[in-house]
C-alpha cells in the first residue's frame, strides 16, 4: 500500500508536512520521503523505515528543509517522491496504486517519447518515474495528468507539486480515498491527504473529498477544480475491514464505527443461522479484529476480554517486512498472552480476516497449549480467494497461498482450480462453501469457524454495494 501527504501554505510547510505525512505510516513499511519547494528549487529526502519509524529518521532534517510547498509519502514499494527538470518545468511526484500495464506504458514511453528510467534493483522500475514521464508526454501539467489517468491500468491517485501549487488527482475509480485539508485560524492554506484525521491535530479542517479521477489544483489562496469527478466508484473495502485509521472517515463513513456495525452484524448472522457459540468471552484478534469483536459482544451481549494484547512499545508498526519467515516471527513475537483469560476458558476471536492463515494456526495451537478449553472463529469478511490487482495491498506471495484456495484444492483434490470452479465457492451457505470453510476450520483447528457474508460485510460499511470494490472475495472487477 502506502500514503500521501501535500501541503501548500503561505508561510513555511515543513513541520506540516512532516506531521502530516507520519500520520501516514500505518500504511507502509519501507520507505519514507518528502520534498519541499521554495519557488527555487526543491530540498527533497527519502529513508529506509523499515526498522526505525519515520519520525525518527527525518527530525535531524527538518530545519535545513524550507519551502511553502511540499509532498511526502510512505511507501511500500518504490522511493518518493521523484524530482524532474522538464520542458513542463520542475515538477514533484507522489503516488499510492499500481500499474498493470507497466511494460507496455515503459516501451511506449522509451520507443514514442525517448523516455529512460532509473533502473531499480531486480531490473524493476519506479511506478511514480512511469506516471511522472506520462504527465510530461504533454505540454501542460492538467493535461498531463489527465493522459497518465487514461492510459494507466490498475489505479493510481497522486500528487504532483508544480506551476507554485498542489495538483491531488484521485484515481480512476477512487480505490483510495483523497481529502483536502483547509487552514483554520485565519492562516491561508491547504492540504492533500488520503487519511481524513491526518490534518486535524495541525489546525485543518475537512473542506473537500475528491471523488474518482477529479482532479484540483491547490494554493494557499485558492482551490480549482482541473476535472470533474465521473460517478462510477469502486473505492477499497479493505479501507475500513483492515488497514484504514480507526479516526479516518471515508465517504462519509467513519472506519470505527463500520468495525462496530460489522461485528455486531456477525453476532446477529450466527444467531439467524443457529451458529452462536456458548463462550465464556469475546476477543479480537488485535489491533484490527479488535473493534469488530467490541460490536460483536455489544450484539451478543457476552463478555468483551483482551486475552492477547500486542506488545506495542517496540512493535508500533501495523505492516511487516516483505520475508515471509520475518513476518511470521514478528506476528509472534507481538503477540503476549493474558492466561488468566485463556486457561478453561472458551473463547469466540474475531479477526479482520484471514490470508495464508500460518499465523492464525501458530496463534490456535499456543492457545490451547496454554488451556483453551474452545476456541471459535469469526472472520469480519468472507474467505479471501483473489490478490488485489489494484493496490500492491499484498498479503500473500501468491493467489495459491491463500488459505481458501488451498482449502478448494484440497476439498477437490486438484493442484489448480479454475476461476468458474472458484465462482461455486463463493455463494454464501452453499454447500461448496460449507464444504471449504470446513476445510479451513480443520486446517487451523478452530472449534466452530464462521465467515461473515458479503452482503452483510457491505451491509456494515454502509454505502450503495455498487460502489465498494469487492474483487479480494469475488473477482468481480
Ligand atoms: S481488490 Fe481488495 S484490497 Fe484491492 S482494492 Fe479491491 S477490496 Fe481493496
Amino acid at each position: 500500500m502506502g500514503g500521501i501527504f501535500g501541503v501548500c501554505l503561505d508561510r513555511d510547510c515543513v513541520m506540516d508536512l512532516f506531521f502530516g505525512t507520519d500520520y501516514h505510516s500505518h500504511l507502509g513499511t519501507r520507505r519514507g520521503g518528502m520534498a519541499v519547494f521554495d519557488g527555487k528549487c526543491y530540498t527533497r529526502s527519502i529513508h529506509n523505515i523499515s526498522n526505525t519509524p519515520f519520525r525518527t529518521k527525518f527530525d535531524s532534517e527538518l530545519a535545513e528543509m524550507k519551502g511553502f510547498l511540499g509532498i511526502g509519502c510512505i511507501s511500500d514499494e518504490y522511493p518518493q517522491p521523484i524530482i524532474l527538470h522538464t520542458r513542463i518545468g520542475a515538477i514533484g511526484v507522489a503516488t499510492v496504486g499500481r500499474i498493470n500495464n507497466k511494460q507496455e506504458l515503459t516501451q511506449m514511453l522509451i520507443k514514442e517519447q525517448h523516455a529512460y528510467f532509473t533502473e531499480m534493483s531486480g531490473g524493476a522500475i519506479n511506478d511514480t518515474e512511469i506516471v511522472a514521464s506520462l504527465i510530461c508526454c504533454k505540454d501542460n501539467v492538467p493535461d498531463g495528468i489527465r493522459y497518465a489517468q487514461s492510459q494507466i491500468e490498475g489505479s493510481m491517485t497522486m500528487l504532483v507539486s508544480a506551476d507554485g501549487g498542489l495538483y491531488a488527482a484521485r484515481d480512476r475509480y477512487g480505490r483510495t480515498p483523497l481529502f483536502i485539508g483547509k487552514r483554520g485560524n485565519g492562516e491561508k492554506g491547504y492540504c492533500a491527504s488520503l487519511e481524513s484525521f491526518a490534518y486535524l491535530n495541525m489546525g485543518y479542517e475537512t473542506c473537500y473529498e475528491l471523488g474518482p479521477a477529479e482532479v484540483l489544483f491547490l494554493t494557499a489562496d485558492q482551490i480549482t477544480q482541473i476535472s470533474k469527478p465521473l460517478p462510477e466508484m469502486k473505492i477499497c473495502t479493505f479501507l475500513w475491514l483492515y488497514y484504514g485509521f480507526p479516526t479516518s472517515d471515508y465517504e462519509g463513513k467513519n472506519v470505527e464505527e463500520m468495525r462496530y456495525r460489522c461485528g455486531r452484524s456477525m453476532a446477529r448472522q450466527d444467531v439467524e443461522n443457529g451458529t452462536a457459540a456458548e463462550v465464556d468471552y469475546v476477543a479480537g484478534i488485535p489491533d484490527s479484529g479488535t473493534p469488530h469483536a467490541i460490536g460483536y459482544a455489544n450484539e451478543s451481549k457476552i463478555p468483551f476480554a483482551r486475552p492477547l494484547i500486542k506488545y506495542t512499545p517496540t512493535w508500533p508498526r501495523s505492516f511487516m517486512p516483505k520475508d515471509q519467515s520475518v513476518r511470521d516471527l514478528i506476528a509472534h513475537m507481538k503477540l503476549t498472552r493474558a492466561n488468566a483469560l485463556i486457561e478453561n476458558k472458551r473463547l469466540l476471536l474475531i479477526d479482520d480476516s484471514i490470508v495464508r492463515g500460518t499465523q492464525m494456526r501458530g496463534m490456535m495451537d499456543a492457545l490451547f497449549s496454554h488451556g483453551a478449553k474452545e476456541l471459535h472463529g469469526r472472520i469480519a469478511c468472507p474467505p479471501i480467494l483473489y490478490t488485489c490487482k489494484y493496490l500492491n495491498f499484498t498479503r500473500s506471495a501468491t493467489e495459491n497461498d491463500n488459505i481458501a484456495r488451498r482449502a478448494i484444492m484440497a476439498v477437490t483434490e486438484k493442484e489448480e482450480v479454475t476461476r468458474e470452479q472458484i465462482t461455486e465457492y463463493t455463494e454464501f451457505g452453499s454447500r461448496p462453501y460449507c464444504a471449504m470453510v470446513e476445510e479451513i476450520r480443520k486446517n487451523l483447528n478452530f472449534t466452530t469457524l464462521e465467515y461473515h457474508s458479503l452482503e452483510g460485510m457491505l451491509a456494515s460499511v454502509g454505502l450503495e454495494k455498487c460502489k465498494l470494490c469487492t474483487y479480494c472475495w469475488n473477482g468481480k472487477e
